[in-house]
């Protein structure tokens, strides 16, 4: 039976960030995610926002783990080699009542300890960036914007590099505490696990998680998002994330967000739901978001669409009230052996390591931990060739012909990336994990013409049958077998 010092119950950016700062000390981590992959859940349906801190309540969890995030990130995306700009934000108005929100906004960046924010007229926005819409707006210039799945990844991938272990497809289902007090985990099909400590990063879920580790009581409401992601095309006009003025109850509504890649992306909306992890778009949701993207993004049209996806925001609530709650990150020495994390919604991806150097602190609290001396933060992702100048791709080339052979037209994505991706550290096989790693298909016509590549490379260099090869999660099998006898070969 695997047995670890730590396992890790949820492998999102989270639960990738805690196992990347446990490997510092000589601690065995495992981390158990039931999906196919790191981000298929919250951590890869999201805005890809590197957030500043200053919607959140001065001293919250939030505000404090949103602007420490925030402040180091420079350092952190270059330790692991993911693309991030530090873009700044706009945060327009249009009306009189939307100045009063905007200029209290500012009070409580300053309170939270975001630097530089300030109000600015229609001219100063014309010259950071014209196709905003408002007539006046905050600019904030911490704000950025990163890739989430490769952040994610490159967590988890660097937690693997210096010893952690993902146990993929392994749903966690039930939980006993051994005479000894170890923790014993059931899984869904792969056996049992035993660790001395069990941390819960169960996002979606971390309420269930919770309570099945003894922690009762706590309510998630997932808070559904839709989006439009919008061409290229569209994206050479979107110089920086541009949001409305807070609503009355401090939220934000459409957003209009350039990505690290040169799309945009419109949204997200929000709106109840039971079922967090439904992922499907509706109609009159989008419809609304081509009206209210459009007041944020002035080029906002129909033929700039190339795909629609939605996440579910874990949000903690007062369940009496309904009243939204703050991250929750704790230990409780009546249930020794557990660190309980629940509703780590927005800003979450921001906050990730800060929120893993408290778990980390909550676990020294109960006994002392020693520096693994072989700890390395370096990671280094593959390397791609879009975007390289003529003479670099010329130079790769030479050095590995594979990156001659483009597999995806659109994202000019070639084979060498591919297969790189393929023998990617945390053994992800699915067509979706090799999309997060290298965008391909993720261009205009959505893998219309690469996807079946993609699909013969995995077959070829994991020697895979055909019918074996998954889309993503679950059962998602793209073939029931083959047309031709023999073909197998
Ligand atoms: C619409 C939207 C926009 C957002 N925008 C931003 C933004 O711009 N900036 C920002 O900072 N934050 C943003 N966030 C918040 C951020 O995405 C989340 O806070 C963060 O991704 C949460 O990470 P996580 O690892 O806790 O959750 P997840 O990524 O959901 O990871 C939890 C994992 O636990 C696994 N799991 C659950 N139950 C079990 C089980 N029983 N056994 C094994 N595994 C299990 C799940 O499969 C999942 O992979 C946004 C969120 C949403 C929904």
């Amino acid at each position: 039976m695997p047995s670890y010092d730590v396992i890790i119950i949820g492998g999102g950016v989270i639960g990738s960030a805690i196992a990347r700062e446990l490997t510092r000390y000589r601690l065995s981590v495992g981390v158990l995610e039931k999906e196919s992959d790191v981000c298929t859940q919250t951590s890869g349906r999201n805005t890809g926002m590197l957030h500043a801190g200053f919607l959140y309540k001065t001293g919250s969890l939030k505000a404090q783990c949103a602007v420490e995030g925030n402040l180091e990130f420079d350092a952190v995306a270059k330790e692991l080699d993911v693309p991030f700009k530090r873009t700044g934000k706009l945060i327009v108005g249009f009306t009189e009542e939307h100045r009063e929100r905007l200029l209290t906004m500012i009070e409580r960046g300053k309170a939270n300890g975001v630097p530089g924010m300030e109000l600015i007229d229609r001219k100063r926005m014309d010259e950071i960036d014209p196709s905003a819409g408002g007539n006046f707006a905050i600019y904030c210039p911490t704000s950025g914007i990163l890739d989430p799945f490769l952040y994610t990844i490159a967590l988890a991938e660097n937690a693997v590099q210096n010893g952690a272990a993902y146990h993929l497809y392994t749903k966690v289902t039930g939980h006993e505490v051994l005479a000894d007090g170890t923790h014993l985990l059931h899984t869904d099909g792969k056996g049992d696990f035993t660790c001395r400590w069990v941390i819960n990063s169960a996002g979606l879920h971390s309420a269930e998680i919770s309570e099945m580790l003894g922690i009762p009581g706590y309510k998630i409401q997932p808070v559904k998002g839709e989006y439009f992601v919008l061409d290229k095309k569209a994206g050479v006009y979107a110089k920086i994330p541009v949001y409305p003025a807070p609503t009355p109850k401090n939220t934000f509504d459409t957003h209009a967000t350039p990505t690290v890649d040169g799309n945009v992306l419109v949204g997200p909306n929000s709106f109840n739901v039971d079922d967090g992890e439904d992922y499907s778009v509706r109609q009159v949701g989008m419809d609304g978001l081509q009206e209210s993207g459009a007041r944020m993004f002035k080029h906002m049209k129909r033929d700039y669409y190339i795909r629609t996806f939605a996440g579910a925001r874990p949000k903690r609530v007062d369940p009496e009230t309904g009243e939204i709650q703050d991250f929750l990150i704790e230990r409780r020495d009546e249930v020794p052996g557990v660190i309980n994390l629940v509703g780590i919604e927005s800003p979450g991806l921001t906050s990730a390591l800060p929120i893993a150097r408290r778990v980390v602190k909550l676990l020294e609290e109960k006994e002392s931990l020693t520096p693994n001396p072989s700890f390395n933060p370096v990671r280094r992702g593959i390397r791609r060739f879009h975007g390289l100048s003529a003479e670099e791709q010329a130079e790769l080339i030479r050095e590995n012909p594979d990156y001659g052979e483009i597999v995806c037209r659109c994202e000019t994505v070639t084979r060498a990336e591919i297969i790189a991706a393929i023998h990617n550290p945390l053994g992800v096989c699915t067509v979706n994990g090799i999309k997060v790693r290298t965008r391909a298909s993720m261009g205009r016509c959505q893998g219309g013409y690469c996807e079946t590549r993609i699909t013969a490379l995995i077959r070829e260099e994991l020697g895979k049958a055909v019918p074996d090869v998954r889309l993503g999660s679950g059962d998602s099998y793209m073939f029931t077998g083959y047309v031709r006898e023999g073909e197998q070969a």
